[in-house]
């Protein structure tokens, strides 16, 4: 959930001092008080958006000291009791309303960081709050690989999920949102001590989503980037390499322009992470002589990484260690930081 959206919810009244309200900081709403209908208003500080008292101003959102994201519409709403003007940093006209009644507006910030916000009655300044404009990060949708049909790479299913819910921290401690579109384990249960990579009942806790639902996921949220997670595996037991591939069709190569260098800051910091011969980052279709599903019908920028090959026993090995993977997670969430910041 986006932050704002739950907190446009929470009613803050202003309180009057004829309710005898304790908090000073918050009283300078006071209006046309008129005593004969303050028996029909709440004393508990709660405002009443049914109201008609006209007692005073009331602003029900924005909250003092409230986030938003930049470009996220901040709904003004309350009771004024005469010509409302509100201004950000006093000279900025955000809106209003005409006279007295319930008033409702939206306002778009373009900028980021605290702004001050003045609602003036009649000419007179009656509140100041702050509102805090963030930096608005994107939505990064993770997709761990498999299985898509039962019995079909178990194992990498499991080592790409962990990769995943290490990158969904790093992710959201970063400041982005994060969609993982598998949710098949629980974060607890798969970084148990006891979880078994190769266990048959730890494999059977997966559940086939197919590419469609997977993809859908993404661009009904919509994601801004898309990450697919996977791991390598061929009949020889030898290679050993790190390969992240980006969209790309002979009607438009390569799919998204920026792909390239991302799937390339991604290769960089999986070879210096892992333990891998060498690392290459392309386009699916030079590569593989096909375009991958996902990457072809998700609807904004993506790269796949095969982070390295599990078919390779002494990798496969280190792909057993949590702290392994987490620094393969690392990698690919560094490979984005070099590519969006
Ligand atoms: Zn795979």
């Amino acid at each position: 959930m986006r932050k704002g959206t739950v907190l446009f919810a929470v009613v803050l009244s202003i309180c009057l001092s004829a309710w005898g309200c304790d908090d000073d900081s918050t009283s300078a709403g006071i209006g046309q008080a008129d005593a004969d209908t303050d028996a029909d208003t709440d004393t508990d500080g709660d405002a009443d958006s049914d109201s008609d008292t006209g007692a005073g101003l009331v602003v029900v959102s924005p909250e003092d000291g409230e986030h938003y994201w930049r470009l996220e519409p901040v709904t003004f709403a309350g009771h004024t009791p005469g010509a409302l003007e509100v201004f950000a940093d006093d000279t900025w006209l955000l809106g209003g309303a005409d006279e007295a009644g319930d008033f409702e507006f939206t306002y778009t910030f373009h900028g980021v960081g605290a702004r001050s916000i003045s609602f003036v009655v009649d000419g007179s300044v009656e509140l100041e709050i702050t509102v805090n404009i963030d930096e608005l990060k994107a939505r990064v949708c993770l997709e761990p690989g498999h299985p898509s049909s039962v019995g079909d790479k178990l194992y990498e299913a499991i080592i790409n999920r962990k990769v995943a819910f290490y990158m969904e921290d790093m992710l959201r401690d970063a400041g982005y949102e994060v969609l993982n579109v598998v949710d098949d384990i629980g974060y607890e249960e798969i970084f148990d001590d006891d979880f078994d990579n190769e266990g048959a009942a730890e494999q059977a806790l997966l559940q086939v989503k197919s590419l469609a639902a997977r993809v859908a996921d993404c661009n009904d949220w919509p994601a801004d980037y898309f990450i697919s997670i996977h791991h390598n595996a061929v009949d020889n037991p030898n290679p050993n390499y790190t390969l992240t591939l980006y969209g790309q069709d002979p009607s438009y190569v390569p799919w998204f322009p920026g792909a390239p260098d991302w799937a390339s800051y991604t290769t960089d910091r999986l070879l210096d992470a892992m333990e891998v011969t060498h690392g290459i980052a392309t386009g699916d279709r030079s590569f593989l002589g096909f375009s991958l599903y996902v990457l072809r019908n998700t609807n904004m920028i993506g790269i796949l990484t095969e982070g390295s090959f599990y078919s390779n026993p002494a990798e496969r090995e280190r792909l057993n260690d949590n702290d392994y993977l987490y620094g393969e997670a690392d990698a690919i969430f560094q490979g984005f930081i070099d590519f969006v910041e």
